[in-house]
């Protein structure tokens, strides 16, 4: 490849392309966890993340949800929008898990009667810290008038996302998404959906283990993580296809 590598993240390389408005980001195995403590690779995760990711934008898109995609021009790889990404990541969840049970004492598997939308600061050197609004705005992570249309368009996203897995027997836990801001200021959902950045439970099955289908298996090293990735790739595009 012969293009200028920008950023090599933890799972994905971004190149510069010919057009200063078009990156390519070429995604990878390499797992990490824990705020890359934990590392390893998922066989074929790269191509699986690179088409789930690249079906759901195609279908938001449909759906009124602006997006960074552009296309897939090879299995593992993406053309999208250049933007300059808001360092907020915004999680979305329906059903405790992960962090909320850890700092809150809420049982996993709970049920939120709304959905939650929280924000994380996007940085590693401090592990990533849950903010506030107020927060936000003191280290001017982005204004509020953003803010809330990040919020009303991740809410917006938690409900297409939310019955189209239903559709495919798989429950959304929660998901974490972030979204940039291209030379046109258009707010738009970038980086990925995948297994990497959703909590995914299997509706056929009840065993609190057996039902993971995302990034838990990695990182409680639950086994059987890259079938559970293409199980959940199969069951999207099977769902997209009809
Ligand atoms: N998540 C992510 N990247 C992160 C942190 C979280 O994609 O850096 C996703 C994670 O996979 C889950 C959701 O965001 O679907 C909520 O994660 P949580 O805050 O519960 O953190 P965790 O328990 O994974 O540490």
């Amino acid at each position: 490849m012969s293009q200028e590598k920008l950023y090599e993240g933890k799972a994905k390389i971004l190149y510069a392309t010919k057009d200063p408005d078009i990156l390519l980001t070429v995604y990878k195995d390499d797992a990490t966890a824990f705020n890359a403590q934990k590392k390893g690779q998922i066989a074929g995760k790269g191509v699986i993340n690179c088409q789930i990711t690249a079906a759901l934008y195609k279908w938001l898109e449909s759906e009124g949800i602006a997006t960074h995609y552009i296309d897939s021009p090879e299995p593992n790889q993406m053309r999208v929008k250049a933007v300059t990404i808001v360092p907020v990541e915004v999680v979305v969840r329906n059903i405790a898990a992960g962090s909320l049970c850890r700092q809150t004492g809420l049982s996993e598997g709970k049920i939120l009667d709304n959905p939650l939308v929280e924000y994380y600061y996007k940085n590693d050197e401090l592990g990533d810290p849950l903010l506030t609004r107020d927060r936000i705005f003191i280290l001017d992570l982005v204004s509020a008038q953003r803010l809330t249309e990040i919020e009303n368009i991740a809410r917006k996203i938690n409900q297409h996302l939310l019955s189209f897995f239903d559709k495919c027997n798989i429950i959304l836990v929660d998901f974490k998404i972030e979204f940039g801001i291209d030379s046109q200021q258009n707010l738009l959902l970038a980086d990925e959906i995948s297994p990497d950045t959703c909590r995914l439970w299997d509706k056929n099955e009840t065993d609190a283990q057996a039902r993971v289908m995302d990034k838990d298996r990695f990182r409680k090293d639950l086994g059987q993580v890259e079938s559970a990735y293409q199980q959940v790739q199969a069951r999207v595009l099977a769902q997209l296809e009809k």
